[in-house]
């Protein structure tokens, strides 16, 4: 599987044509017309005023765990991010600010936080890919999210030319997205977060992990403990990269969780039925968001469904679709489009990819 950290940055020019499917998680994904690897700041931006002086389109890549790359591949210039480093940049008595380069794998820098003795990215644990790429969908499991902890994000800003520095109010962050998100714009250098100093988490959220830890939601826990058990529920629903489980070939959630107004939720209540009530978390803003597990279980694809030969539903995991070997980007987008009309169809919902879909569509 794609490891950040498994590849030592080789830079220079851009090479030939290049099967993405290697540097993606769900093994997918065509050929690049060209492909560089890039080491640093100073070489992603150069690279990239190259491509746009030939006039060519730019697919930043990372760890690739979250993108369905086309069949066809990219008909541009991909770039892979592999810049590394992370430096405390600013400290006080209670907080101290950690600079990480894009490229730096997310789940060592949740690892250095943790032996550090600072609180913040500790339910982040096991989450594949960048550190650079957290900001690009305001990354979130177990009752955390980057938004929360991030202080500032460099980028190169692709339309004015220059590098600027994003305060959190900037970068509109939101339920798995941003100002970054489904934009090529702006090109994250590197991102600070701001993190607590202390031994113990965050108060725990999320109830599955609370339970999971014996203690109660808002209980605090040695920050070790909660990674422990963060990787752990992780590890059982496949969530966590392994190259031995097909569970895991995937880009984690394909689906977000639908976000209903009251009136389309009581539409939603009113056909659900027999089914039962979903899981769902409303919002004092007066949304409801609504489990897309539940919905897609619920609507008959359970797990394991689809063709265990090309890409079936994780045997773990509802929300996963998954590469079994053998299939294509085409197969996936069909498996998900078979999912989202069958969730239409039954509850009246409409679902939309958590993954960037580069050079196809849904
Ligand atoms: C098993 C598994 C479990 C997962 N669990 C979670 C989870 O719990 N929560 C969650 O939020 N996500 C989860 N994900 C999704 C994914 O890991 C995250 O979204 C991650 O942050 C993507 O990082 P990446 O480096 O792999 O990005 P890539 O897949 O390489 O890129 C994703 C998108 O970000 C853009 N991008 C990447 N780097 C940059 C950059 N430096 N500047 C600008 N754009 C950039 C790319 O162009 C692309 O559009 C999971 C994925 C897998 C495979």
């Amino acid at each position: 599987m794609p490891d950040v950290s498994a590849e030592a940055p080789t830079t220079g020019e851009p090479t030939s044509p290049r099967s993405l499917a290697a540097y993606t998680t769900l093994r997918l994904g065509g050929p690049s017309r060209r492909f560089l690897t890039v080491g640093d700041a100073a070489e992603t931006v150069q690279s990239i005023r190259e491509a746009a002086f030939d006039d060519q389109p730019v697919l930043i890549l990372a760890g690739g765990s979250n993108v369905v790359v086309a069949d066809a591949g990219f008909p541009g210039l991909v770039v892979l991010v592999r810049s590394r480093g992370v430096r405390v940049v600013a400290e006080d008595a209670e907080t101290v600010t950690v600079r990480v380069a894009a490229g730096e794998p997310w789940d060592d820098f949740v690892a250095y936080t943790i032996d550090a003795g600072l609180s913040g990215v500790e339910c982040l644990s096991g989450i594949p890919g960048s550190s650079g790429a957290t900001p690009i969908q305001n990354v979130g499991a177990y009752g955390q999210e980057v938004a929360e902890t991030i202080s500032a994000v460099e980028a190169y800003d692709r339309v004015t030319d220059e590098v600027v520095r994003l305060a959190p109010a900037g970068c509109g962050f939101a339920y798995r997205g941003s100002v970054f998100k489904h934009s090529d714009r702006r090109v994250v250098l590197s991102v600070d977060f701001r993190l607590a100093r202390s031994p113990l988490s965050a108060p725990v959220r999320y109830a599955e992990l609370a339970r999971a830890l014996g203690v109660a939601t808002g209980d605090r826990v040695p920050l070790a403990q909660a990674r422990t058990a963060v990787l752990a529920l992780r590890a059982g629903k496949g969530m966590v990269l392994d190259p031995d489980d097909p569970d895991t070939r995937s880009v984690g959630s394909f689906f977000t969780n639908p976000v209903l107004d009251a009136a389309a939720y009581e539409a939603l209540l009113g056909r659900a039925g027999a089914a039962g009530e979903p899981p769902s978390w409303p919002d004092p803003s007066g949304v409801v968001k609504v489990s897309a597990a539940w919905l897609i279980d619920r609507a008959g694809f359970t797990k394991g469904y689809g063709d265990p030969g090309t890409v079936a539903i994780s045997s773990k995991h509802t929300l996963a679709l998954t590469h079994r070997g053998g299939g294509t980007t085409a197969d996936l987008l069909a498996l998900a489009r078979e999912i989202r009309d069958g969730v239409h169809a039954r509850f009246g919902v409409t679902l939309h990819p958590e993954p960037v879909l580069v050079n196809c569509e849904l």
